[in-house]
């Protein structure tokens, strides 16, 4: 490792104009990374109610449970990559688990799918907060230009996301789902050969940690190797019985609190103080995700059977619209917003951080009424508007950007380094909760009838979105309300 380190963190944080080098090798790995997460994720619920035959509403569940193993287990793999492996190692391996289980999918995921989710589960763990974390070591503590290497960041997710969710959707429908899981599996490889090629440039950033015994360094990291695996049959018994998950997700959740708060005891009162600011914002982002990931669950299914494929006259799948819309969005509008953010500063009219956050709530809450609208527009099979459901992604990207990017960089800001990767995994945890909620909402407004007919889901789906469409505005106006009071917790991190 010791010869990797030729380049110095200082060199690298002291980069000239506004990214730094690094910061593109680590949009590329994870854009393909992301190609095979929204790969996978847009045919996970398809596939479970029309291969496994599932109904919606149990699709909806088992969407929620698997999602939601996906993200708690980031805050597992940020755990053992801080403290255990480091970054790079963790994203090699988490890299490897995720194509071992793209492989398996692509053997068979009719008779392998549990086996091929279990291995995507801890390899995103691994893989997933550990490169967000190294984003924010490229730069120095009060670096302005963060969170526009964020914002960059956020846009190779969703090239990644844009490309894997069109594609993968499109040759499971037309070929072979076997072969599309398959296909997301192979660019996971890009990605890793990706970093493989680049990691010399990263310097000491993600290297393991120097322990203090080094003689047991060695022994601890193959644990940790032999224990992801060996956890594997435990994952698969909780994401099949979603009873379990519940008693993971009510126990994961107050034991990382509780071991937060021991770390924060450790803290001055001024650290304390943004931790707590941190812990807001990841509040609200889960009651966000539980709304927002109807998307690859209720949306998705949705998409399937009440959507026609009419959009400008133009013939298209609404699955490959609902996987690849809203990634669209967010790469044409990201540099919009970040120019509108700046053109705000200057005059000196930027809403705080929890405005954004509030704002982010009203635009959720307006998507979802106009996916609620979308009703209105239904012909006598049930099927209705593929345009104004696009239009009501354009609404729910706007609402994404206003809290998603901004939200990865406000964990390196408001955390002491040593718990960012922490930190970023409670990030993601928070959308582990959201992802659980969200399968629980979506399996409330699915038929149990797998049967049912395309008229009765279409009111079904949409009441459900009208009632998130009323939370979500009312969580908005609260939120802006109460923001001169938060804001005062996070004052020195502005
Ligand atoms: N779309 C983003 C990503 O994939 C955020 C997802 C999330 O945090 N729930 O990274």
């Amino acid at each position: 490792m010791a010869n990797k380190t030729e380049i110095t963190l200082e060199q690298i944080q002291d980069f000239k104009g506004k990214y730094p080098k690094q910061l593109w090798y680590l949009f590329f790995i994870e854009m393909w990374e992301r190609f095979c997460f929204y790969g996978n994720r847009g045919m996970l619920t398809i596939f479970m109610v029309d291969v496994l035959l599932l109904s919606d509403k149990n699709a909806n569940l088992q969407y929620g449970a698997i999602q939601a193993f996906v993200y708690a287990f980031t805050f597992i793999g940020g755990l053992f990559a801080d403290k255990i492996l480091g970054f790079q190692k963790s994203l090699l391996w988490g890299g490897i688990l995720m194509i071992s289980g793209s492989v398996v999918l692509g053997i068979s995921a009719e008779h392998y799918f549990y086996y091929g989710i279990c291995l995507l589960i801890i390899g995103t763990g691994f893989f997933k907060p550990n490169i967000s974390t190294m984003v924010g070591e490229l730069y120095k503590e009060g670096d302005v230009r963060r969170d526009a290497g964020f914002g960059l960041f956020y846009a190779g997710i969703n090239v990644g996301a844009l490309l894997g969710g069109a594609i993968c959707v499109y040759v499971g429908k037309m070929y072979t789902w076997d072969l599309a899981f398959l296909l997301s599996g192979g660019f996971m490889i890009v990605g890793l050969i990706t970093f493989l090629v680049t990691r010399a440039y990263l310097g000491p950033i993600g290297l393991a940690p120097i322990p203090a015994k080094p003689t047991s360094a060695k022994r601890n990291q193959w644990m940790v190797y032999a224990g992801s695996i060996l956890i594997l049959p435990g994952i698969y018994l909780m994401i099949t019985n979603t009873h379990y998950t519940d008693i993971f997700m009510y126990i994961i959740g107050p034991a990382t609190l509780m071991y937060l708060m021991y770390e924060m005891l450790k803290l001055g009162w001024q650290e304390n103080k943004k931790m707590l600011a941190a812990l807001v914002f990841i509040f609200l982002s889960i009651l966000f995700w539980a709304f927002f990931e109807q998307s690859g669950g209720s949306l998705s299914l949705f998409a399937k059977d009440n959507l026609n494929s009419d959009l400008f006259s133009l013939n298209i799948d609404p699955n490959v619209i609902n996987n690849s819309s809203n990634s669209l969005f967010v790469i044409l509008f990201s540099p919009l917003i970040g120019l509108l953010w700046i053109w705000m500063k200057r005059k000196k009219i930027e809403p705080n951080y929890f405005v954004k956050f509030g704002l982010a709530f009203l635009f959720l809450g307006g998507a979802f009424y106009v996916f609620y609208v979308n009703r209105f527009f239904a012909g006598a099979d049930g099927k209705t508007s593929l345009l104004v459901f696009t239009a009501a992604y354009f609404v729910i990207s706007i609402a994404e950007l206003f809290l998603s990017p901004i939200g990865l960089s406000l964990m390196t800001k408001l955390s002491p380094k040593k718990l960012w990767g922490v930190m970023m995994g409670l990030w993601f945890l928070a959308s582990a909760y959201g992802q659980y909620v969200a399968g629980i909402l979506g399996a409330g407004m699915a038929s149990p009838d797998k049967n049912a007919s395309a008229t009765v889901k279409l009111n079904l789906y949409t009441e459900g979105y009208h009632q998130l469409a009323i939370y979500g505005i009312i969580t908005g106006v609260v939120v802006i309300l109460v923001a001169p009071f938060l804001k005062k917790l996070m004052r020195e991190a502005d």
